[in-house]
């Protein structure tokens, strides 16, 4: 490609308004106030994609109440790793947000983040055998001690009334609540972040431009070919470091840039649906995100669950998400998205990927030809008196699954979020969603460390790094003090002290 003169130089260019970009601009405006950073959106505003607080479930991460995060051993042991590390990471991004409200930058916390307790429910002698390992196991981690398990029809009636209006008492059933859960607008947040970017100097956001190409330049910078959408003109920006932040467009910008560590990735794009409940005195009588268990063949995150939500100092009622199949990466994105990111390198994995996941396919099938009873059915099991005049179908934001080559089976589909960076760390991408924004602040620490390891180990960094987040480079996932230390200042400071409308 014949590329023009560069009438621009960066020290960094962030691609895509997402809670990703918001969150390491700030990171690096904070630790770095001199750099010249540029942000670029495709859309007329910021977070219109998976940021955005309807398109996706805003659950505060922290493997409280997602089964898929604490898997069953062939032992019949429970694996609680991975849970561990979400509540841990999780803590650690409420630190970060802390900070912000301290420094103003997050004016209310309670437009953003609302106590809401985290329940499991499950039903049959498989499932509650599974959830009451699954209890045992957490509740001896100090980061999950203050868990409660219940198999007793009133006890759990207390927790989650709407769930048990209607159900047999006879039937097998078990519940667990962790009272400190969350719900995230993290459509909220990523605005905080971006208005205190805008007015930061040295920063510029550009909106409606989309970035078409990226290439790297003799001397070792990037060059991005960048289409101003309200004009149609193309100009020419470089940078030193550039963040691929675009959701579900990272992978079609990833391959532009063809560096060798991007080869051989591809995406399976999963759409989603919630139904909105439109009843005022059933929203009033739920205050909990209680999730089920996933159905076999299913994706992880399409587990389904009956959430309270808080959206613009509104309470709303949604259950879901139920999975869809469509070829675009983004919710505004083009059908010709899957097929165009289809290349040599990554044809092998995308078919070897497709073959090893014939459940999911099926499964996907059968969410996309659902009809309005299906759904209903689906929310029958969770609210056995729900009707179906009471609620709205909405579409939720997309996302796109990591395929990565693999040497044994070709290539494996991934329900994770990868970063994938240039061997030299001028260059970072974030593909995958999942579990996403909760995590956004572990990633980008870990990002930094990758692409800036001189200046993350300069007195410098760590002096700012610990400011902005007390607990940096020790363990909340370790350390039972410090996690209880660190919960009591994020819980003054978010002002979670209260469960929200109770
Ligand atoms: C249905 C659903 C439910 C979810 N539930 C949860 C949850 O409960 N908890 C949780 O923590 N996470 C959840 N997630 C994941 C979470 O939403 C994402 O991890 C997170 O929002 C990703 O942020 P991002 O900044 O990477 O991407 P996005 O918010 O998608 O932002 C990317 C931006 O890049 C822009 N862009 C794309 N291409 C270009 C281009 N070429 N040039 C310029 N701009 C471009 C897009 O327009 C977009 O604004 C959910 C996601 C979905 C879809």
């Amino acid at each position: 490609m014949n590329m023009k003169e560069s009438n621009n130089t960066n020290d960094v260019i962030l691609i895509g308004a997402g809670i990703m970009s918001a969150t390491l601009g700030t990171f690096l405006k904070k630790l770095e106030p001199s750099w010249q950073i540029k942000i670029f959106e495709r859309m007329d505003r910021v977070t219109a994609e998976s940021s955005e607080a309807w398109n996706n479930a805003g659950t505060g991460h922290s493997a409280f109440c997602e089964l898929n995060y604490t898997p069953e051993m062939e032992d019949g042991s429970i694996n609680i790793d991975k849970a561990v590390k979400i509540a841990a990471s999780f803590e650690v991004s409420k630190e970060f947000w802390s900070t912000l409200v301290q420094e103003g930058i997050i004016e209310d916390p309670t437009n953003t983040l609302r106590r809401i307790p985290h329940m499991s429910f499950v039903w049959g002698d498989e499932n509650t055998e599974y959830l009451r390992k699954r209890y045992e196991a957490l509740k001896k981690h100090h980061l999950f001690s203050d868990m409660e398990f219940s198999n007793n029809y009133d006890e759990i009636a207390q927790w989650m009334p709407l769930i048990m209006e209607g159900r047999d008492r006879n039937e097998k059933l078990a519940a667990t609540c962790m009272d400190i859960g969350t719900d995230v607008n993290f459509g909220a947040l990523s605005r905080s972040m971006f208005s205190y970017l805008e007015n930061a100097d040295g920063v510029e956001l550009k909106l409606h431009h989309e970035v078409e190409d990226i290439k790297r330049l003799d001397n070792g910078d990037w060059q991005l070919e960048i289409k101003n959408l309200d004009t149609g003109k193309t100009d020419t920006y470089t940078t030193k470091f550039v963040f691929i932040g675009a959701g579900g467009g990272s992978l079609p910008l990833l391959e532009k840039s063809d560096i060798p560590e991007g080869r051989g990735y591809g995406g399976f794009p999963i759409s989603g649906k919630w139904l909105v409940c439109n009843k005022p005195d059933l929203i009033e009588q739920h205050c909990a995100k209680v999730y089920g268990k996933a159905s076999v063949g299913s994706p992880p995150m399409s587990v389904p669950h009956l959430d309270t939500r808080v959206i613009d100092g509104k309470k709303a009622l949604l259950f879901g998400p139920y999975a869809g199949f469509s070829t675009k990466f983004l919710k505004h994105g083009s059908y010709m998205d899957l097929p165009q990111s289809i290349k040599w390198n990554n044809i092998w994995p995308l078919i070897s990927a497709g073959v090893h996941n014939i459940p999911l396919t099926k499964y996907l099938i059968e969410q996309v030809t659902q009809s309005p009873e299906d759904r209903l059915e689906a929310l029958s099991e969770y609210m056995p008196t729900a009707k179906m005049e009471d609620w709205e179908l909405m579409d939720a934001g997309q996302r796109v699954q990591v395929i990565k080559k693999d040497e044994k089976e070709g290539g494996i589909l991934e329900f994770g979020t990868e970063v994938v960076y240039a061997k030299d760390g001028s260059l970072a991408t974030l593909l995958g969603a999942s579990p996403g924004a909760s995590t956004s602040v572990s990633i980008m620490l870990d990002l930094m460390k990758k692409c800036f390891p001189g200046l993350e180990a300069t007195e410098k960094w760590q002096k700012e790094l610990k400011r902005l987040i007390p607990s940096y480079g020790q363990s909340l996932a370790k350390d039972a003090a410090l996690a209880k230390a660190t919960r009591e200042r994020t819980t003054e400071l978010l002002h979670l002290r209260e469960v929200a409308f109770s």
